[in-house]
């Protein structure tokens, strides 16, 4: 939004040039602006009449015995679509909220081994799946507490997506320098090394149709990198085909 050419010393043509882009990239900047503040009118919209249908559905679901399979089957496959497009709306939500820079942090020092042990116990998974370790137990780091939590849990649900069933999922929490560091290790199918530097995209999908059959979005680590760097901190992958994948969060200590 604030790209301008100054081009003010030189001479008449070059300065006119500089004219012409300028209002080009001004244009360009409005353009952005409104596809922005339309997505994210148009997730807002839908999204409150979205979850009315999704709460009717499973209040119908829980509620009435007398349905047959078909009906059940029916109901619970509408049901599952209609989360998962409540979930890409509010994904596209707050990519428009943090494109536009209208993402809030509060940032607090928070106890970094509690922080995340409250966030395993809150989303019940089982422990023998979801392991927490914690060779740092008490570190502290400047975090926003919910932001933390999305990060989070986007990552130890594409690793509970990405890997099988019997397959543990590693939460481990260290310090490396002047870093907080929490890791997130599957031993899932990975990530194919051409893929590793798009990962972070919006929309990317290693593979489109394994994807869909899982439901994704392939905004999940978009937004995670955007929030972990609006807590100043950064994230990294390592991944190997067939032996898993390894997301790793610094935060600064200091
Ligand atoms: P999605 O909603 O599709 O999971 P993400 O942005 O979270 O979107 O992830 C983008 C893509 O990265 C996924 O579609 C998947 O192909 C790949 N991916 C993410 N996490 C993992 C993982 N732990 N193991 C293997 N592949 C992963």
């Amino acid at each position: 939004a604030n790209a301008r050419l100054e081009f003010d010393q030189a001479p008449t043509e070059v300065q006119e040039l500089a004219q012409a882009c300028n209002l080009m990239l001004t244009r360009i900047s409005d353009a952005w602006g409104q596809q922005r503040r339309f997505v994210s009118d148009v997730s807002h919209e839908l999204r409150t009449p979205l979850t009315l249908v999704q709460g009717y559905l499973q209040s119908t679901l829980r509620r009435c015995n007398s349905l047959s399979e078909p009906q059940r089957e029916g109901l619970e496959i509408a049901a599952a679509e209609a989360d998962r497009t409540i979930r890409l709306l509010q994904d596209l939500l707050d990519m428009a909220r943090a494109d536009g820079g209208h993402l809030r942090f509060n940032l607090e020092q928070a106890p970094l081994k509690q922080e995340v042990q409250d966030i395993l116990d809150m989303c019940h998974y089982s422990s023998d799946r979801v392991q927490f370790q914690a060779d740092a137990p008490s570190l502290t780091a400047r975090i926003d507490r919910n932001r933390l939590k999305q990060v989070l849990i986007n990552l130890i649900d594409n690793a509970l997506k990405y890997s099988d069933s019997d397959q543990p999922i590693l939460v481990r929490l260290s310090r490396a320098g002047e870093w907080a560091q929490i890791q997130v290790r599957d031993r899932g199918r990975g990530i194919p090394p051409t893929d590793l530097s798009q990962i972070f995209e919006p929309f990317f999908r290693v593979d489109e149709d394994r994807s869909r059959t899982t439901g994704g979005t392939g905004l999940g680590l978009s937004i995670v990198k955007t929030l972990v760097e609006g807590m100043n901190g950064k994230i990294s992958v390592q991944s190997k085909v067939g032996d898993g994948s390894l997301f790793t969060v610094h935060f600064p200590i200091k």
